[in-house]
């Protein structure tokens, strides 16, 4: 576990804006941001979406934080809208929530939990003789879940995001921001996004993590 102390600063390298428009035709523009000095020396990127300026500057005088998202990047799930995952439909609703409000989307690079794309799809196989996704990738060597999110609170300092509202259902990204030196004023919750195809990952995700995750599924 990372603490705060001897977290290496991270800087803005650059700021460009993007146009964005989803398969479903929803568009929206973001400021995608790069970095210099992040921890693991991966090009993790910030899109700031909606007025995040007036959002920032609200949060200085005590108003609501700035709305944060860290996604960790799915392949699968982001670009070809994978059925095994949620990832694609909570990238898509992040956004908006995140332009209607102003702040913050992280899209961080550590595929599969941390463990790499091709582990991941390893880890896909091995689920099909009856592993969970927990056990999956115990089964291949890696930890449950090896995500760190140093580059994220890097990139929240640097933007000086130091206090946000923090979209999501996973109780460890808030405690590990937390500890990294990050004000979580709020936790929110994310829609559910359950298809067939994601029910038992979305099932396992809730019952091994407490995840918040509200499921119309007995059980
Ligand atoms: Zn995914």
């Amino acid at each position: 576990m990372t603490i705060t102390l001897g977290t290496p600063l991270a800087r803005v390298r650059t700021r460009v804006v993007v146009p964005l428009r989803f398969p479903d035709g929803y568009e929206t523009s973001a400021e995608v941001h790069t970095f210099t000095g992040l921890a693991d020396g991966r090009e993790h990127l910030a899109l700031a979406l909606g007025d995040w300026r007036a959002a920032l500057a609200d949060s200085s005088i005590g108003g609501p934080a700035p709305l944060v998202r860290p996604h960790s990047e799915c392949l699968t799930g982001d670009v070809f809208g994978s059925e095994r995952c949620d990832c694609g439909p909570q990238l898509r609703e992040a956004v908006e929530r995140i332009s209607e409000t102003g702040g913050f989307l992280l899209y961080l690079r550590q595929e599969g939990r941390g463990i790499g794309l091709y582990a991941k799809l390893d880890a896909y196989a091995l689920q099909d003789t009856g592993l969970d996704t927990y056990q999956a990738n115990l089964a291949l060597g890696h930890g449950e879940d090896e995500r760190d999110y140093t580059p994220a609170a890097q990139m929240l300092a640097a933007l000086g995001a130091d206090r946000i509202r923090l979209l999501s259902n996973n109780p460890d990204k808030a405690t590990q921001l937390a500890t990294l030196g990050i004000e979580v004023a709020e936790r929110i919750p994310t829609g559910v996004h359950l298809s067939e195809a994601n029910a038992r990952y979305l099932t396992t995700k809730r019952d091994h993590t407490a995840h918040t995750i509200d499921l119309p599924l007995a059980g």
